[in-house]
């Protein structure tokens, strides 16, 4: 067994303190411990279940300063969800672990996770002991993903068609069908474009989101897109010198300021007279036109500097038709990099015709209110930019975000070559091999087995649930199908019919249904050895339990793992 004590507590240890401060905390032990944690962990799973599926419902998430956020996704929700309850706090951290290994399947963990909570519940009212349960569900578990493996559907790579569908599947509930599909597609021909075989390099690609338009308005531009709207850059001041193409372009980029050193001893010169000042005023603007004029003469178009540029160096660039763009991130610098050719240099000095690079044409362009800035590439396809559109902020950051998992889910199609049927299909067929496997245990572990299969039924239950159908008819017509050897049959959730999902094209990538169960199982195994809570008081420095939240620039907060989880 585990115990779990709150962080301020594992604070003390970290500062290397071997003595565990005992006093003055709340204990909980035993089955009341158990149940508490068992209780906030569904509870909480719950909330997140109806969500699943095209017919899941949304929720509203209202931040604290007052944003609010309808979203679909479990992934999101909890992501977004004040969650202080430290058991609660693993089933988002489930969440968050399936949503960054595969991109899908989080409300399926989490819906897992709460069943196998609460048909444990059940098993330790009967006076099943833990370790009995968890035993069970790891034997469970194993089996599981053994047949999982078995019901897998093979897929061809080159089946663009098939690929759109895996990817639709992936995100239908997000939007309406027809958004799913032209995400999908977008998805796909952004993938093929750069694809290289299955090897499909993300570092190729550039999804952007951008407010305004809707979200059939997103687009795949071939090239690099670069947000200047984002750095402090105003073009449009010196636009009037500034040309919108720029053909078989220069470019340089910088890591440093681009701005007149200012040596300390220069800095402390007092100037007395006017001789002086005219002096240092002259220094200044021959350090100035040197700079532009070094890049001049090396025929750069487009400079990109990571840090900022002066503006009396950007307007004198800009006189002589060079573009700069400053506080250029990291990232886009790397990307800039690796599309035109160009070393990052730390000063306008270092720069020399090896070190710059070429791009064939470079393009500004404004969408909404953003500018932005098109590189396009030698060899077409090279790299491919995703601008994501969506009436607010938060929709394009949206759109984005399920466009990753598109991205996300079609790659591992692309990978693994294998899926499996959804529309609970699967789950339901897991269980059914379950159950038959638990019969064959004869031991009390049996129960956990059981209670395993019970827990993998419902996500087809709350799918017929969510199509308006009776969940227990449903499930009784779907296990007799599957005994009828239909293992593909799964909730038509469309027209509250059972079908087969492989003719409904619903199918997910094998890898998503593997992390689902084993994150679900090794959350719920988690909660399940704890038998000790201790809350130690609360200490008043910053690292206590209330911050450990960072927080993001929607304003809302994101939670971290949970590091008051020791063994002992
Ligand atoms: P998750 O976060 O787990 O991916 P979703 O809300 O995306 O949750 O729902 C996924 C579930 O919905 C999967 O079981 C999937 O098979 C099912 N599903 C998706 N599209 C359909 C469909 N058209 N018909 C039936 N089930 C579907
Ligand atoms: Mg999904």
């Amino acid at each position: 067994m585990r115990a779990l004590i709150r962080d301020d507590m594992t604070q003390r240890r970290k500062r290397g303190s071997n003595l565990w401060v005992t006093h003055e905390v709340d204990r909980t032990e035993g089955a009341t411990a158990q149940a508490a944690n068992i209780a906030a962990a569904k509870s909480l799973a719950e909330t997140v279940r109806t969500t699943l599926g095209p017919n899941g419902m949304d929720k509203m998430i209202i931040g604290s300063n007052g944003t609010v956020i309808v979203t679909n996704d479990g992934a999101s929700i909890l992501d977004r969800m004040d969650v202080t309850d430290p058991t609660a706090k693993m089933l988002v951290e489930t969440a968050q672990s399936q949503n960054n290994a595969v991109g899908d399947g989080s409300t399926t963990a989490v819906t897992l996770m709460g069943a196998l909570l609460e048909a444990a519940e059940d098993l330790l009212e009967m006076g099943v002991h833990p370790t009995t349960i968890i035993e069970g569900y790891r034997k469970a578990g194993e089996v599981a993903l053994d047949r999982l493996q078995a019901e897998t559907i093979d897929v061809d790579p080159t089946d663009e068609a098939e690929l759109r569908r895996i990817g639709a599947t992936a995100v239908t509930g997000k939007w309406d069908n027809e958004s799913a599909r032209y995400l999908s597609e977008l998805a796909v021909r952004g993938l093929s474009e750069i694809a290289g075989g299955d090897a499909v390099d993300v570092r190729n690609m550039t999804l952007q989101s951008v407010p305004g338009g809707s979200l059939r308005d997103s687009t795949l531009l071939d090239g690099l897109s670069i947000d200047v709207g984002s750095s402090s850059t105003s073009i449009e001041v010196f636009a009037p010198h500034l040309p919108d193409t720029y053909e078989s372009a220069t470019v340089a980029l910088l890591d440093a300021e681009l701005t007149i050193e200012k040596a300390d001893a220069v800095a402390n010169t007092t100037v007395s007279d006017p001789s002086q000042l005219r002096d240092l005023q002259s220094y200044e603007e021959s350090v100035r036109i040197e700079a532009v004029q070094k890049l001049a003469d090396l025929g750069v178009d487009v400079v990109f500097c990571q840090k900022s540029i002066d503006d009396e160096i950007r307007s004198r660039l800009a006189r002589a038709g060079i573009l700069a763009i400053e506080r250029t991130r990291q990232d886009e610098i790397n990307k800039l990099a690796h599309v035109t050719d160009a070393a990052l240099e730390r000063s306008v000095d270092a720069l020399s015709p090896a070190t710059v690079g070429q791009a064939p044409h470079i393009e500004r362009r404004t969408v909404g209110s953003t500018e932005l800035v098109i590189i396009s590439t030698a060899i077409s396809g090279a790299h491919v930019s995703f601008l994501l559109r969506g009436g607010t902020e938060h929709v394009a950051e949206e759109t984005k975000r399920v466009l990753k998992d598109c991205i996300a889910v079609i790659q591992l199609a692309l990978q693994g070559q294998a899926v499996v049927p959804g529309g609970g299909a699967i789950e339901l067929s897991l269980a059914y091999h379950l159950n038959s496997y638990a019969s064959q245990v004869g031991t009390r572990e049996q129960l956990a087995i059981e209670a395993f299969a019970d827990a993998l039924e419902t996500v087809p239950a709350t799918l017929a649930a969510s199509a308006g159908c009776d969940p227990v008819d449903t499930l009784i017509d779907l296990r007799a199908r599957h005994h009828q050897g239909e293992m593909t049959v799964g909730v038509d959730v469309t027209n509250g019919t059972l079908a087969d999902m492989r003719t409904k094209d619903v199918l997910e990538p094998l890898a998503v249904k593997q992390y689902a169960i084993r994150n679900a199982l090794e959350g719920a195994t988690m909660i399940l050895r704890v038998d000790d809570v201790i809350a130690a008081e609360q200490t008043t420095n910053s690292h206590g339990h209330d911050h450990d939240h960072d927080h993001d620039h929607t304003g809302l907060q994101h939670t971290e793992g949970y590091p008051w989880a020791i063994g002992h």
